[in-house]
């Protein structure tokens, strides 16, 4: 039996305001437990939420750029459920009528090819608390910190049809949400975190199968994992002639498994209903276009730019937009080196830089060669004062901090090119008396040996000769 696999995600993102969604406390992570909530976010008897106008406009941000519908009328309800972190007893999170409404996204398949995965829609919610199990024997430890944090939940259509694609997906929204500056996507800290829903279905049948929703995945990779175990296990259960049930799902990153939590709610069963103390959420055309002009460039546009203006190919303008610092990255770079070579701008920066910094697991803000110094190098290189080749040694010496820019290091270093004719060709001689056996055989037709030739005059050159120069002085000496 061959079988189809179909995903949909639902991506909570931590919108990144000073303060809560319904108070004024603050938002900013890691303070001592209990100290950031107020008696709002605590659900004391007798408070009042109020809405945080920034929380709206950062859900606004993200639905115009994945070209929604922004509804004009929204509203917030109570999810109703009981757990310790959640001390009023309900989530107040938008159910019916979300802000905002349908759109779409392109992700790039490995194939080169694009495509569209459908947004069904993005609410506004608040966070809940936190419980903490490890520091307590026997007890657990409630941090309501976190409570009452906008949260924007993003929920795709099931559009996906293998975890790779689901993982394409995922990283598209977090580049985005990073240009919009509306999350942090900070995973480790919970800023970005995403449920995925499974399910498989025989190849051909239109009706989709029993899904299983799965919950605590935070990283790209553990997604990949979680998902690829749940496919095998749940065509383990219908080969084996079982039924899938319909269940959340835990993922343990250690054991790479997942394990059932609890049989799947449904809404019915939070009884959801329009918060008494919240108006509707109004939206009007003045307010969506105040923030569409705070909309950046988005990653596409900026990634067709940079095909369209720079020449590049799309595999490197998608790679250098992949993240809103790549980007800037490399436009600093080619502005500071004169905007001239933007092709050999974006090689250095996607070959040679990030190598490196992948090798020392560094992150492109983390890079301890600056924009600034990377174009000196690559100024060095267009004017011939070095060749590529010793550009890398150039560009490791900076790595190291070994010099404050490129020209420091040429100079210390003493790698300037030699362009001098006279002392080229007097290399050149030495290397022709010392080899007179493959100068006969070129002279004899095994032009092949050129390279040969060109090796050992820049080994002589200890790799300062211009290349260029040995090549058109060995070619006319040879030919005697
Ligand atoms: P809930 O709110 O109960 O989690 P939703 O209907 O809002 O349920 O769906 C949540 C997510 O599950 C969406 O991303 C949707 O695309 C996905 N989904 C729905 N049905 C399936 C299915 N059969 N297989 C895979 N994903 C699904
Ligand atoms: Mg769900």
């Amino acid at each position: 039996m061959e079988w189809e696999v179909v995903i949909g995600l639902e991506i909570h993102t931590q919108l990144a305001t000073k303060s809560k969604i319904f108070s004024g406390a603050p938002t900013a992570y890691g303070a001592a437990p209990n100290t950031q909530a107020c008696a709002v976010d605590l659900g004391l008897p007798g408070v009042l939420p109020v809405l945080n106008e920034e929380a709206v406009k950062m859900a606004i941000k993200f639905g115009l750029a994945v070209d929604a519908e922004i509804a004009d009328r929204s509203v917030f309800a109570r999810k109703n459920y009981f757990y310790p972190d959640l001390p009023k007893g309900y989530q107040i999170s938008q159910y019916e009528l979300p802000v905002v409404g349908k759109g779409e996204i392109s992700i790039e398949l490995e194939d080169g090819s694009e495509k569209v995965i459908g947004i069904t829609r993005a609410h506004l919610e608040e966070d809940a608390g936190k419980s903490l199990h490890e520091d307590f024997h026997g007890e657990t430890g409630i941090d309501l910190n976190r409570a009452g944090t906008p949260l924007l939940e993003i929920v795709s259509e099931p559009d996906m049809r293998s975890a790779k694609e689901a993982v394409a997906y995922m990283k598209k929204i977090h580049s985005l949400v990073r240009y919009l500056e509306i999350c942090d996507g900070n995973m480790q800290e919970g800023s970005f975190r995403c449920d995925a829903n499974v399910s498989i279905r025989p190849k051909g049948q239109e009706q989709f199968g029993t899904r299983t929703e799965l919950k605590n995945i935070n990283s790209f990779r553990n997604v990949e994992r979680a998902i690829n175990f749940e496919i095998e296990r749940q065509i383990d259960v219908l080969e084996g002639g079982g039924e899938v049930v319909q269940e959340t799902r835990l993922y343990d990153a250690d054991k790479n498994e997942t394990r059932s939590m609890r049989s799947k709610e449904e809404a019915n069963d939070y009884r959801y209903f329009p918060d008494p103390d919240l108006l509707p959420l109004v939206v009007d055309k003045e307010l969506i276009n105040s923030v569409r002009a705070t909309l950046p460039e988005l990653p596409n546009e900026k990634r067709d730019r940079f095909v369209n203006e720079l020449g590049l190919s799309l595999y490197d303008a998608s790679v250098l937009t992949s993240s809103r610092e790549l980007a800037d990255y490399f436009e600093a770079v080619l502005k500071a080196s004169g905007g001239k070579e933007p092709k050999q701008c974006a090689n250095w920066v996607i070959v040679e830089l990030s190598g490196a910094l992948n090798k020392a697991g560094l992150d492109i803000t983390e890079s301890p060669v600056s924009a600034e110094q990377l174009a000196g190098v690559l100024k060095r290189i267009a004017d011939n004062t070095i060749s590529g080749k010793i550009a890398k040694t150039v560009f490791d010496a900076l790595w190291k901090g070994e010099g404050k820019d490129a020209d420091a290091i040429i100079e210390a270093k003493g790698l300037k090119q030699v362009t001098d004719t006279g002392a080229i060709e007097s290399m050149i001689d030495e290397v022709l008396a010392d080899n007179p056996d493959q100068v006969q055989q070129y002279r004899d037709g095994k032009e092949q040996l050129l390279g040969y030739f060109v090796g050992q005059v820049m080994k002589a050159s200890r790799g300062k000769a211009n290349p260029a120069q040995v090549n058109d002085i060995l070619k006319k000496k040879l030919a005697g």
